[in-house]
């Protein structure tokens, strides 16, 4: 009959797995450290698991070759194969269990108790099949030099298969520590094993259960190990998805870490300088020297700018050592082929878990951290940190306004000096929460503008503007126009035109009642279709001021290039004022000419008779300001507006 032998296959599987694995290996999986590090070390202890099952089916092929062409010189050898089978099987199976511990990274962080207690059954079991020579508990040969199965052996099963369930545990209580893809190929991976070890168990002639874990880890090897997407080509270091993987495993495994980031702030300013390959060899070496200093750890290449280290040591201090050590020798200089350059490293220390609860947060944390784009090699410390967080809990603070619907806009009269009476008014976001209470839009409304919330909030102001205007018409209120405030993020939405005549078309506004105020900056946009969209409003019967003229980049070119009902000077400029002539002077004429151009000229900020006296003299068309009334509520602004007419 022709059979099948799967331990020779096994053998020749196993053998290609290895040979691939260490011709493919990436910088990482050269080891280093203790032993305890190498265990942190995945691929090195698939390593073992191959060269176990190697091992194994090749001790086990000897020693059936051997039986087949026994003789009594050959006894001895094919002892020693059947002892060594019985050694390396009982190792793929511990090893088996060290990778499941590996990859959901419940290793990390255990003590050395735990790993004495874990290799304790190990142990017993290899020393029972070393001391077998004397006792011949495991197994035995007789004179015909047939091998069989000695009392103890049942035993040296049942540690393999103890090994195998406590893998399956490890697996089942920590699953959620690895990604569904990774759960998917370990899943299988143990079914496929279990068979394997299931059908040799019934059918004893049927050596299939090496050859099915042959078969289970070339599996392994194509679904997980073979990380060519995890790495980063140009490095070798891990790259940005590896870098979540990880920091996934050992949150949910409640690991005590710190995360050190460094990012290369400057690094941009010379890419441009340099050709692709001067690049990559500078950050080749950048990749080697942070290996080096972190030689225990993995190095993940989060982006070209950003290096991370995940530092699993728990000693109080050791992220900052590393922290510390970086920025020593961003010091000095790097050497580039013939380039001395001098590289800027903005350092993020983060621990775990004190500082992060989750992966969505470290991503924040990340963004956030290197906003701050000052010069020179730095530590971004606690207090920016302290600040960032500010800044996302306002950000929840509010996303829960807008969902309790605690979002006002109030309104604060212009005042039109011809006429001596209010024209307008501007309608100002105001959040009434516990937390937004009596902070102004200027802390929160660039949050919004980051994380997109300012388009919910635009669209909010709009329509709460429009059911205004709806109840109040023009000829009991005496109100020309209201102005709102536009920011540039809000045009990133194509549909925004769209989005606001579907609004002003139910509320029946006619467009002429609404004025947009944008910012210089917004003005500028030209290229990103913010002029266009201005332009397609423009169209639709919509007006625009330009807001907080003066301010930032004044540049006056932009006041030709737009078509502006009103242009409002920065309270900045008119209170600078009050003690500076020069600004005065500049103030009246910055008035002529922007009259000259055709536009309404209008002073915000406007608070003292003086201010007021000075605006009006200097010709200033419209006024807005604490002088006349803060923003205040609908029914307040009403009420304003009726003591005004009588
Ligand atoms: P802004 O558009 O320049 O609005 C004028 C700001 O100056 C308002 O601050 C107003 O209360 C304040 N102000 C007016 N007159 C005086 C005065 O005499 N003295 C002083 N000290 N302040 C005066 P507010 O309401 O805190 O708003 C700040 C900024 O937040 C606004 O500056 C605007 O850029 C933004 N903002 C407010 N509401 C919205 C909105 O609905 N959407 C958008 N995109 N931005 C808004
Ligand atoms: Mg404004
Ligand atoms: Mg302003």
């Amino acid at each position: 009959m022709y059979t099948i032998n799967y331990e020779s296959a096994a053998f020749i599987l196993s053998v290609t797995c290895l040979l691939y694995s260490l011709t493919v290996k990436r910088r990482q999986y050269i080891v280093r450290g203790g032993f305890l590090s190498k265990l942190q070390n995945q691929h090195f202890v698939f390593i073992l698991l191959l060269i176990s099952n190697i091992l194994s089916s090749a001790s086990s092929v000897g020693g059936v070759f051997l039986q087949e062409i026994a003789t009594d010189k050959t006894a001895s050898w094919q002892y020693l194969l059947h002892a060594l089978y019985f050694v390396f099987h009982t190792t793929l199976s511990v090893c088996f269990t060290l990778y499941i511990i590996d990859v959901t990274g419940t290793g990390v962080g255990r003590s050395r108790r735990f790993f004495i207690l874990f290799s304790l059954p190990y142990l017993a079991a290899e020393l029972l099949v070393l001391t077998n020579s004397f006792t011949g508990l495991a197994f035995y040969m007789d004179e015909l030099h047939i091998y069989h199965r000695g009392p103890m052996m049942p035993a040296l099963y049942a540690v393999g298969a103890l090994y195998v369930v406590l893998g399956f545990v490890f697996f089942y209580r920590y699953k959620q520590a690895v990604s569904r893809a990774d759960s998917i190929a370990i899943g299988t991976v143990i079914i496929m094993a279990s068979l394997g070890i299931v059908i040799q168990a019934v059918r004893s002639d049927l050596l299939v259960e090496l050859f099915a874990e042959a078969l289970a880890f070339l599996m392994l090897m194509v679904m997980l190990e073979e990380r060519g997407g995890h790495i980063d080509p140009v490095t070798g270091a891990l790259n940005r998805i590896a870098f979540m993987d990880a920091n996934r495993r050992y949150i949910q495994t409640e690991q005590r870490y710190g995360i050190v980031v460094v990012k290369l702030t400057n690094l941009e300013q010379y890419s441009r300088l340099f050709s692709g390959r001067k690049m990559e060899n500078l950050l080749q070496q950048l990749a080697t020297w942070f290996t080096s200093i972190s030689s225990r750890q993995d190095l993940y290449s989060c982006d070209r700018e950003e290096f991370a280290v995940l530092v699993m040591d728990d000693a109080p201090g050791a992220a900052e050592e590393l922290a510390k050590k970086v920025l020593a020798r961003f010091r000095h200089d790097w050497q580039c082929d013939d380039m001395t350059l001098r590289l800027d490293a903005a350092v993020v220390v983060i621990h775990v878990p004190e500082e992060l609860s989750g992966l969505e947060q470290l991503e924040e944390l990340l963004a956030d951290s290197f906003q701050n784009s000052e010069g020179g090699s730095r530590l971004v410390n606690n207090d920016e940190m302290a600040a960032f967080r500010r800044s996302r809990s306002m950000e929840q603070a509010l996303r829960r306004a807008i969902d309790n619907r605690a979002l006002r806009v109030w309104y604060q009269p212009i005042r039109s000096v011809s006429r001596g009476r209010t024209a307008a008014m501007e309608a100002l976001l105001r959040v009434d929460s516990e937390e937004l209470r009596g902070i102004s839009p200027e802390i929160y409304i660039p949050i919004a503008e980051k994380c997109g919330l300012i388009r919910d909030i635009g669209l909010f102001v709009f329509e709460d503007v429009c059911r205004f205007l709806s109840e109040y018409p023009a000829e009991t209120s005496g109100l020309g126009y209201i102005e709102l405030n536009l920011s540039v993020y809000q045009f990133l939405y194509d549909d925004l035109p769209q989005r606001f005549e579907e609004i002003r078309a139910r509320y029946g506004i006619p467009a002429s009642r609404l004025n947009f105020e944008i910012t210089e900056s917004a003005s500028d946009q030209a290229a990103s279709g913010v002029a266009e969209a201005i332009e397609k409003l423009r169209r639709l019967g919509y007006s625009f001021s330009l807001d907080d003229f003066g301010t930032g980049y004044a540049n006056l070119n932009r006041l030709v290039s737009g078509k502006y009902l009103n242009v409002k000077i920065d309270k900045s400029l008119l209170w600078d004022s009050d003690h500076n002539d020069d600004t005065r002077r500049l103030l009246e004429s910055l008035t002529r000419v922007i009259q000259s151009l055709g536009y309404n000229v209008m002073q915000e900020g406007v608070e003292t008779t003086a201010q007021l006296d000075r605006v009006t003299a200097s010709g200033c068309d419209l006024i807005q300001g604490y002088y006349f009334s803060r923003p205040i509520p609908e029914q307040e602004i009403l009420q304003y507006l009726r003591e005004e007419n009588n």
